[in-house]
């Protein structure tokens, strides 16, 4: 057995005993009170999302968050189609990987990872390649916690008459977002983020009409992202294949406590307390910030090495002895390492990560 620690990571991240407990019990993935379960939730992320079951629908995707994004670009956009791609960090240089594996053309719109992507640029972008169908961007870029923003420049586009696509993998159900108001086409998510559930699936918020239009254009069996939005339409909620049905269970109970939390906005405000007590914290403990704290979000913050010699190494092994998991840096420029404060992760946490790092630091 492993010992116990805090996970300080933006998903997987640490769930409630409730949410836990939902999984204890081998429930049946062909059942009716099954399939009622996968409706409920579908419906109930339509809520979180504030949009109506007439014009949007959700879908989810067996897999991690990778296979919802995946399934997107894979079954909805056509080999006549060319796709715009937002790029700020590792997970919008994965949609570039994706769309070059699949033969789709693209054009990547790349940033400093340390900047965000601006609808200047995106302007600039749309002006040069007028053939452009298809837009994705990712809210926020989980790779430096910075926040992009798609409420700027997702209605521009989509007033372009061009799909709209956004990896809100990282944020949905911990940051408000106008899925509606804003334009968003195609909003993805997975079940081990702000929801606060465990890892196996991810979900897509589909505006009908465009999905509908993509029938017949997967170039995978298991990513149709149509063909599953058609078969759980078709049968009441039936997944195409086994679907994780323990973790749709944890999923539905995270749901449930989301409401009970207050929604998004509650949840919201505890993320944002959780990030500016750790950022102010580990700044007095003599750790930058890497992001500027106009685009910092509150799901995610890195620092930077407090000195050439610093041993991140070392560092992590002596946080997760004293029961803390946080993750290494992923961008080139500068050496950082990473701390989530998403999940069951309250003020009183960040006061104890704070101590904890104090006493390792002198
Ligand atoms: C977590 C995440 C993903 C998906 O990663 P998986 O490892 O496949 O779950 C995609 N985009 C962003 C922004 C993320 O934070």
């Amino acid at each position: 057995m492993v010992e116990k620690y805090l996970l300080l990571t933006p998903g997987p991240l640490t769930t409630s005993e409730t949410v836990k407990k939902a999984m204890d019990f081998d429930y049946c993935t062909w059942d009716d009170d099954y399939k009622k379960i996968t409706q409920s939730f579908r419906h109930s992320l339509l809520e979180v999302a504030k949009v109506s079951s007439d014009e949007y629908t959700a879908v989810p995707i067996q897999g991690s968050g990778t296979y919802g994004v995946e399934s997107v670009i894979s079954s909805t956009v056509s080999a006549d189609d060319k796709l715009l791609i937002g790029i700020n960090g590792a997970y919008g240089k994965r949609i570039s990987e994706m769309a070059d594996i699949y033969g789709i053309d693209h054009v990547d719109l790349v940033v400093d990872e340390r900047a965000p992507i601006t609808l200047e640029l995106v302007k600039e972008y749309l002006d040069k390649y007028p053939d452009i169908t298809h837009f994705a961007m990712i809210h926020c870029e989980t790779t430096t916690g910075i926040i992009n923003p798609i409420d700027e420049i997702i209605p521009y586009v989509s007033a372009h008459g061009i799909v709209t696509i956004v990896d809100a993998m990282s944020s949905f159900g911990g940051v408000p977002i106008n899925v509606k108001e804003d334009k968003i086409d195609y909003l993805i998510s997975s079940s081990n983020k702000c929801i606060q559930g465990v890892p196996g699936f991810s979900f897509v918020i589909a505006r009908k009409t465009v999905l509908e239009a993509t029938k017949g254009l997967a170039r995978t069996l298991s990513l149709d992202l149509y063909d599953q939005y058609a078969e759980m339409e078709r049968n009441n909620g039936k997944w195409r294949f086994t679907s994780p049905t323990h973790v749709v269970h944890a999923f539905y109970e995270a749901l449930k406590e989301l409401k009970e939390e207050g929604g998004v906005e509650a949840r919201h405000q505890r993320y944002v307390n959780n990030q500016k007590h750790l950022a102010t914290g580990m700044e007095e403990l003599g750790f930058k910030v890497l992001i500027d704290e106009k685009y910092q979000s509150p799901i995610i913050t890195s620092f930077i090495y407090p000195t050439a010699e610093f041993d991140f190494n070392e560092f992590y092994h002596e946080l997760k002895g004293d029961g803390f998991v946080i993750y290494p840096g992923k961008i080139s420029q500068v050496p950082t390492f990473r701390i989530g404060n998403i999940g069951e992760v309250y003020d009183e946490d960040i006061t104890k990560l704070l101590i904890a790092i104090k006493e390792i630091m002198k």
